[in-house]
């Protein structure tokens, strides 16, 4: 964990989260707005236990053939507990990145320079939003297996992305996050 003082200097850092190994993943299928687990804070869980561990397994599986999928949380597969995986390797607006990882009980610990970017959600298939968000992020949670807790700090694409995860284990979408319905758009195509 560094403590320095971040700058702009910083950026293109590459620190990938070392997962424990997980058991082969299963695909689920993803709940839908106006779901109610999808609007209700999620419990906390059990790094340890063999249910979030092949949970864990199953967002990692569902996430890496959903195209565009950067992020899966446990509600938006049904599941009410405070879990999510995560992995914006592939995007382009990504500077600092972890890798593919899984966050049991994340929470944020700082967060700070926010900017408006658009956003989407495979559980808001139909409309994307305008969302400020923090672009540089002190990040803390659990790693499934182990329970190891990891403690990192991000920035850009990956920052956005972490806030729209926790978001979603504390029950809010990113229409909830949005400056009203100026800032809500029809999608127009599915990426
Ligand atoms: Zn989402």
């Amino acid at each position: 964990m560094s403590d320095s003082v971040s700058q702009e200097s910083e950026a293109e850092q590459s620190q990938t989260i070392v997962m424990p190994e997980l058991p082969e993943g299963r695909l689920l299928d993803t709940v839908v707005a106006p779901a109610e687990v999808l609007s209700s804070p999620c419990g906390d869980a059990d790094p340890t236990d063999p249910e979030v561990i092949q949970l864990a397994a199953d967002l990692i599986a569902s996430m890496r053939v959903a195209p565009g999928c950067v992020g899966l949380a446990a509600n938006q597969v049904g599941v009410p507990l405070r879990v999510f995986s995560l992995d914006v390797s592939e995007h382009p607006k990504t500077r600092t990145c972890h890798g593919e990882f899984v966050l049991v009980n994340a929470e944020i610990l700082e967060a700070t320079r926010n900017q408006k970017a658009r956003e989407g959600c495979m559980s808001v298939p139909d409309f994307t939003g305008d969302v400020k968000r923090a672009t540089r992020l002190v990040v803390r949670g659990q790693l499934p297996v182990t329970g190891e807790w990891v403690e990192f700090r991000t920035d850009a694409f990956e920052a956005v992305a972490l806030q729209h995860e926790i978001d979603h284990t504390n029950g809010f979408l990113f229409l909830d996050r949005a400056a009203g319905a100026h800032a809500i758009h029809p999608r127009q195509t599915y990426l």
